[in-house]
């Protein structure tokens, strides 16, 4: 019989198994909250380690039930620190998660699908089929991963090194609604990963009638990916606009619950040159999110070959960020991180679909929110582009 992997449960589907397996039902309870603490605090890998069980309940466990990561198929680490994973539950199921350190905080950025429905034409996952949603397995399992390999456990420490988690990997995660939310419920539950609701970002391309569902039900921070303040360009850089424009998705956030001043709503901003990057276009954004508790990320757009765009100039993005800080929202520029370790794996029978997959991962998760006011670096041939390294030593200072 097929052993039963553990990660990514919820309690009932933790009873539910243990049920299934034998257990006795007055035990179910309390074998349910040792598992948990033993899971999701001290992220054990194996059942032998679960020393305060009886040995006769770890062999049940043993042999009903894994409790396993997804295989690790590269581990990268930059000289800035920042760690990339590419990660694969299956054939052709390979997914990658990248963790950013910076002084006050350690961000991990995860992928709910693995491909995208959606499109984005700056994306490079638009130009790749949905191939499948990941359970909640494989999203936490991306957490589990990085705790694992960062000594991140046990989670109640005061000094934790993944503090944040953001859903801006690879995916949209409002499409994969429940996996998402079931796997963000254990990261954010106090008894397990304990991360506070604020530390953890979902981040949509404006999925609308899912914006409510996820204030209510999952209640994370929120992440819009706006990019366009015009609906005749955003149909086009972000198509789900057509279905959803943008008066609609502003709108919902008007009303996400939770959203205040101390908790405010990310805008994130790609700079694209000519496209969506002049001052009309920064007055308009600022004039669109007022009455929004907010946040504006203009984010350096990271150019992958064949991109139908380039990336601001320096200057323009200066100038951009100028209205935008005007108007009182401080706009951090997002700082390129872990750049040594964005380029393409060497090698893999995989390599193509990975290769292909690397420059919008530059573009989102090497970012940090350390405001930035050097160039936009990016690859595309028109921008100035210091050494990563040089970056990356003057981030330290
Ligand atoms: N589907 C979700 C989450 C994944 S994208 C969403 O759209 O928000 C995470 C962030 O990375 C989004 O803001 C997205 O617009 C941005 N992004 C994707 N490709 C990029 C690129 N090449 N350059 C800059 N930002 C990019």
């Amino acid at each position: 019989m097929e052993r039963v992997n553990l990660i990514g449960m919820d309690k009932p589907a933790l009873k539910a198994a243990l049920a299934e397996a034998g257990v006795p039902a007055r035990q179910l309870s309390m074998r349910v909250g040792q598992l948990w603490n033993w899971l999701h605090v001290h992220g054990a890998r194996d059942f032998a380690a679960m020393t305060n069980l009886a040995r006769d309940f770890r062999g049940l466990l043993e042999e009903n039930f894994t409790l396993a990561r997804p295989e690790i198929v590269t581990a990268q680490v930059s000289q800035d620190g920042t760690r990339k994973w590419l990660l694969k539950t299956g054939p052709g199921i390979e997914f990658e998660t990248v963790y950013i350190p910076e002084e006050d905080r350690g961000t991990l950025c995860v992928s709910s699908q693995v491909g995208c429905t959606l499109t984005c034409k700056f994306c490079h996952t638009g130009t790749q089929k949905l191939v499948r949603n990941l359970t909640p397995g494989e999203i936490l399992g991306q957490v589990m991963i990085a705790k694992d390999a960062l000594e991140d456990w046990p989670s109640t420490v005061p000094d934790r090194k993944v503090t944040n988690i953001v859903m801006m990997g690879m995916g949209e995660p409002l499409y994969n609604f429940d996996n998402v939310k079931a796997a963000l419920a254990i990261a954010m539950d106090g008894d397990a990963i304990a991360l506070s609701k604020r530390r953890v970002t979902l981040s949509t391309a404006g999925v609308v009638p899912m914006i409510p569902r996820a204030g209510a039900e999952i209640g994370s921070s929120l992440a819009i990916s706006l990019h366009a303040v015009r609906d005749d360009l955003r149909d086009v850089i972000v198509p789900i606009n057509k279905k959803y424009p943008i008066a609609e998705l502003l709108d919902a956030c008007r009303n996400y619950p939770g959203a205040s001043n101390a908790r405010r709503i990310t805008f994130e901003y790609v700079m694209l040159k000519d496209v969506n990057d002049s001052i009309a276009d920064a007055k308009e954004l600022v004039r669109l999110v007022k009455g929004i508790p907010a946040k504006i990320n203009l984010i350096p757009f990271n150019a992958w070959p064949g991109a139908p765009y380039q990336c601001s100039d320096w200057s323009q993005i200066e100038k951009f960020a100028e209205v935008v800080n005007r108007a009182g929202y401080a706009s951090p520029v997002r700082t390129p991180r872990g750049r040594d370790i964005m380029a393409p794996a060497a090698s893999s029978r995989a390599k193509a679909s990975r290769n292909a997959r690397q420059p919008e991962w530059r573009a989102r998760c090497q970012t940090s929110s350390r405001p930035s006011y050097r160039g936009c670096r990016t690859d595309a041939p028109s921008a100035p582009s210091p050494s990563p390294h040089r970056s990356a030593l003057r981030d330290r200072r």
